[in-house]
């Protein structure tokens, strides 16, 4: 999960990294795996955020709340009004009347519609039916693919929840109706979406509060699990960072894995789609760089959705509670800024050289290569305790012990062969050289498409120090031994 987001990352973290020796812990845990893999016993506090908040982290909490929504406002309007100049808003306010100016920007832009109200809430409640009533099917006829019921992590309280996986499920039948629609059914313009982008913007932002203020008053009222609610005593911080940690409500709807996947993740192939739907109509041709954004992004979704069960054991469903930064931000910030590139490609339609779009393509595949490859032999690796092959002989690993607080010693392995003996976070390369393509076929015309790669490299720059951080306090002397064997983080000889 996403910039400006990035400092509330960064605080989360921080949180969690100042968090490793905390003085309360919630209790009912349980020994952990042979191979160190979701052990409740890795050394506690470890999960999510602070008990405790400072100054400068609240400050940055209010900061975010105030600000996010505008970062968002912001980029939208500089292509609605601005033709996605990033800059000239800025200079115009800078020039002009400030307040005048932000007040015609504000009266230009389109407001809330009922229109847009119909088509979210029929868009919420459809992915709402899929995730509830459709148990996943899938599994059983797609080799490979991990769907049903499945485990999480161990939460911190010790609970290990269960997950009704059938996001590929939803993600096919939303994306079959889409285009039964659009060639056949003709219910609706496949320009939609775009056509009511602000007032959609409205209408998601309505939803992000709501579900943040509903989770927020749950967590008071009736928390799924009062043991794994954390309360610092600070409103904006817990309305934010969230205080429980898995919200749900009855036995399946859990918070966290569908706002995550649905409707953002599953919005963000159909957003694009809208958007070369447009450049069709208004152009009268879809250009090979919209064509190349869709369909490096629809990769990296169906990635998602095909590995959504080895999401749930990922730092965002292991360690993060559910505040207004997962429920907004995935209401929100992820659709509007996840698809800046499309939306872009509308404004400036770029048609790239044979050489420059084979170029993009290259760098997104090869990306998406690395940071699939790295998670799977990672996944491998730990699954199979490294008895396995990684590049056609047995992984080399270090052996390393961590505690738990109750004293008991425990190991674990941290394997030095493959893509995690070439630098210790392949993984973030990979995926920030899939973020680069997509910023790249939009050519060099204008700042605005390439915000996400700015913000990919500031997310996962800190999340790689922080994960580090958390390992070291950890592992101790056998992860300097790891970092000694594999020097580099995410460039060798660079990073
Ligand atoms: P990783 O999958 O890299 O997991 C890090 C953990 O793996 C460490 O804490 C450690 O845990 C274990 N580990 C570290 N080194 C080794 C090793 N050499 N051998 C075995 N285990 C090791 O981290 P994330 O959960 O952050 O990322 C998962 C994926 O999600 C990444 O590909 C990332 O790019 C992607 N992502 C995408 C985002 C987006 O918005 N698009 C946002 C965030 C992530 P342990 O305690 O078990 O030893």
């Amino acid at each position: 999960m996403v910039m400006l987001w990035s400092v509330g990352i960064w605080m989360r973290h921080k949180s969690a990294m100042a968090a490793v020796e905390p003085t309360v812990v919630t209790q009912r845990r349980t020994k952990g795996s042979s191979n160190g893999v979701g052990s409740s016993d890795e050394t506690l506090g470890q999960w999510g955020r602070a008990w405790e908040v400072d100054w400068f982290s609240l400050t940055g909490v209010v900061l975010l709340l105030c600000l996010a929504p505008f970062i968002v406002f912001y980029f939208i309007m500089a292509c609605d009004q601005y033709q996605c100049s990033v800059t000239e808003p800025l200079l115009d306010l800078y020039e002009g009347e400030g307040k005048a100016i932000f007040l015609s920007i504000w009266d230009r832009s389109p407001s809330f519609t009922w229109a847009a109200a119909k088509i979210y809430a029929i868009w919420v409640s459809f992915q709402v039916v899929l995730y509830m009533c459709l148990p996943d099917v899938t599994h059983k006829f797609l080799p490979g693919y991990v769907g049903g019921v499945q485990d999480g992590a161990r939460t911190p309280a010790g609970l290990i929840n269960k997950y009704q996986i059938n996001g590929l499920q939803s993600w096919l039948i939303t994306h079959a109706l889409w285009f039964a629609n659009a060639y056949h059914f003709h219910w609706f313009s496949p320009t939609i979406i775009f056509d009511n982008w602000i007032p959609l913007l409205w209408c998601t932002n309505i939803l992000g509060y709501a579900v943040a203020t509903f989770a927020f008053v749950k967590a008071y009222l009736f928390p799924t699990n009062a043991e794994d609610c954390k309360f610092t005593g600070n409103f904006f911080y817990n309305y934010m960072m969230g205080i429980e940690f898995n919200p749900r409500i009855g036995k399946w709807f859990d918070f966290k894995l569908f706002f995550n996947g649905r409707p953002g993740i599953v919005a963000w192939t159909l957003i694009n789609l809208s958007y070369a739907a447009k450049q069709q109509e208004l152009y009268g041709q879809v250009t090979n760089s919209m064509i190349l954004v869709n369909v490096l992004q629809a990769i990296y979704v169906l990635d998602f959705f095909w590995n959504e069960a080895w999401y749930l054991k990922t730092i965002d469903i292991c360690h993060d509670h559910f505040g207004w930064y997962l429920g907004w931000g995935d209401c929100v910030w992820l659709p509007f800024l996840y698809t800046l590139q499309g939306l872009y490609l509308v404004y400036h339609p770029v048609q790239l050289s044979a050489t420059n779009a084979a170029g993009v393509l290259l760098l997104g595949l090869v990306g998406y290569y690395i940071f699939r490859m790295t998670n799977h032999q990672k996944d491998l690796f730990r699954r199979s305790d490294g008895n396995c092959t990684i590049w056609g002989r047995k992984p080399a690993y270090i052996e390393c012990a961590y505690s738990s607080v109750d004293g008991q010693r425990h190991h674990s392995k941290l394997m030095i062969s493959g893509f995690w003996g070439v630098a210790r976070h392949l993984n973030y390369t990979g995926d920030l050289m899939g973020s680069l393509a997509y910023c790249a076929a939009c050519g060099t015309g204008h700042l605005l498409p390439y915000f996400y790669i700015v913000y990919m490299t500031i997310l996962l720059v800190h999340r790689c120090v922080r994960d580090e951080h958390r390992c070291h306090s950890k592992y101790g002397k056998d992860w300097t031994r790891y970092t000694d064997a594999v020097p580099y983080r995410l460039l060798p000889g660079v990073f």
